[in-house]
């Protein structure tokens, strides 16, 4: 078990920006169906945003909290879009839950993913089955959270995470957006998938292959 500090979530941010910037178009696509065509774009402006951001940072001065504030502030200050505001709380959230800690063990990179899914929900009020990035990070907080009290790895948490972000965003194909700038197409939504629900496995794939 390798307590996570943070050099390992800078590195995980390098790891979501570059991931997400290598599916932006597949993103932008995926928007330009039901929405307005920039969620690759905004996407990758936030992730790159706190990429740079958390690099100027003194690791050594800096604690995970502070590391992940500063990710929150620069993503918000980045993006213009309804995903601006939602992962900035995300990791404003996730800042909050690791208050104090210099490494995270286990349950606080558990306790840290939970909090994320937890403020995407507040922040944007959507309840699962509303078509948005809160049907891929619901399911997948909650496969991590009972992968983690049934004794399992880190790993294997966070690899159930994925698979349940994977079910939870195909599963929006069937789903008739009920918030943000897709609901105004109403049944017109059906048969696609949620951009942010597609780009919310992007980065939980990231967040596994760096954390997991
Ligand atoms: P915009 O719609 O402002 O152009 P983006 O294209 O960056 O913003 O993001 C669109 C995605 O944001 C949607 O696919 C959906 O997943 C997510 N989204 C929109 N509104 C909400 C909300 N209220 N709660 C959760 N997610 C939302
Ligand atoms: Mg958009």
């Amino acid at each position: 078990m390798t307590a996570i500090d943070s050099t390992r979530l800078k590195m995980m941010f390098d790891t979501i920006a570059a991931t997400i910037e290598a599916d932006k178009d597949r993103l932008c696509q995926l928007d330009g169906v039901i929405g307005d065509a920039d969620h690759g774009i905004a996407m990758a402006l936030g992730f790159n945003a706190a990429r740079d951001a958390v690099a100027a940072l003194d690791l050594a001065a800096s604690e995970p909290t502070a590391l992940l504030n500063t990710a929150a502030k620069s993503f918000l200050n980045a993006v213009g879009a309804s995903s601006g505001p939602l992962y900035a709380t995300a990791f404003m959230r996730a800042a909050a839950a690791v208050k104090g800690k210099a490494t995270l063990a286990e349950e606080d990179v558990i306790a840290m993913f939970t909090a994320m899914a937890q403020g995407i929900k507040d922040r944007g009020k959507a309840v699962p089955g509303e078509k948005t990035m809160v049907d891929a990070w619901q399911p997948a907080a909650e496969a991590a959270g009972a992968a983690h009290d049934a004794g399992k790895s880190l790993a294997e948490s966070l690899a159930a995470a994925l698979a349940a972000a994977e079910r939870g965003a195909a599963a929006t194909k069937e789903m008739i957006a009920a918030k943000g700038r897709s609901s105004r197409l109403g049944e017109r939504s059906l048969g696609h998938i949620d951009p942010g629900a597609a780009s919310a496995v992007t980065v939980i794939g990231a967040i596994r292959s760096s954390l997991g």
